[in-house]
């Protein structure tokens, strides 16, 4: 849960992030844990101020920089499926973006490692997490293809931007009975949301829903 308090967490957003549980619940989320933590987060401190009344729309929301924060249904959906069988000790999330998402895990997961290419954005969600007191959800500034391999590997990970293929070093540090989450695919809409479970011998591929993200870059920017 978040500790610490921060200016702006306010009862005036409980209503409307209560709204917003309600709305995901009717859409399908139905893990109670997922629910709780969404219910309790601030989202509207992972967004510009000027688009902090509409951060309780299900709904994605520009971040500056041609990136966006993930709309809550699918944050909610993805950490549902990351957690549907036991709990991940370490996860990794490619593509911190605002943060939000790594916010939520950090509430649900020991330990977080969550990596993104974009210098600013990757500052300012380590400074906001940190305002959070999520001290369990540690930042990095690199592109997430080449994964984390320092602190590989990983019970889960969480891929928030889409690739053609699935990185293969995403794949070598999944660790054994571990699962990814991951949208596949060329261009918006036509993207696949997988979720990859690696085996003794082999990833089992299972086909989760059609969606939309932002690409993923290579390179650090
Ligand atoms: N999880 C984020 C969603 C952000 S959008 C949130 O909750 O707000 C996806 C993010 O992935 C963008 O910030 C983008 O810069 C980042 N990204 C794209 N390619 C990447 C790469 N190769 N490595 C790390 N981050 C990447």
């Amino acid at each position: 849960m978040i500790q610490k308090r921060v200016a702006g967490i306010g009862m005036t957003s409980q209503r409307t992030r209560d709204r917003l549980v309600q709305r995901l619940k009717e859409e399908g989320i139905h893990d109670e844990r997922v629910l709780r933590v969404m219910r309790s987060t601030p989202r509207h401190l992972f967004v510009d101020e000027a688009l902090s009344s509409r951060a309780y729309e299900d709904t994605a929301l520009p971040i500056g920089h041609g990136q966006t924060i993930s709309q809550p249904y699918i944050v909610a959906l993805m950490t549902q499926a990351l957690i549907a069988d036991g709990i991940p000790r370490k996860v990794l999330e490619v593509g911190t973006g605002s943060g939000y998402q790594a916010a939520v895990l950090a509430q649900l997961i020991p330990r977080v490692y969550s990596v993104e290419r974009i210098r600013v954005l990757h500052d300012r969600s380590r400074t906001l997490l940190r305002e959070l007191g999520l001290n369990n959800a540690q930042l990095y500034y690199s592109d997430g293809s080449w994964g984390l391999r320092q602190f590989s590997p990983f019970d889960a990970i969480i891929v928030t931007a889409a690739p053609e293929v699935v990185p293969e070093a995403l794949l070598q540090q999944l660790a054994v009975g571990g699962k990814m989450i991951i949208p596949v695919g060329k261009g918006h809409d036509v993207q696949k949301l997988l979720k990859i479970t690696r085996t003794e011998n082999q990833y089992e591929q299972q086909w989760l829903e059609t969606v939309s993200f932002v690409p993923l870059c290579s390179g650090e920017d």
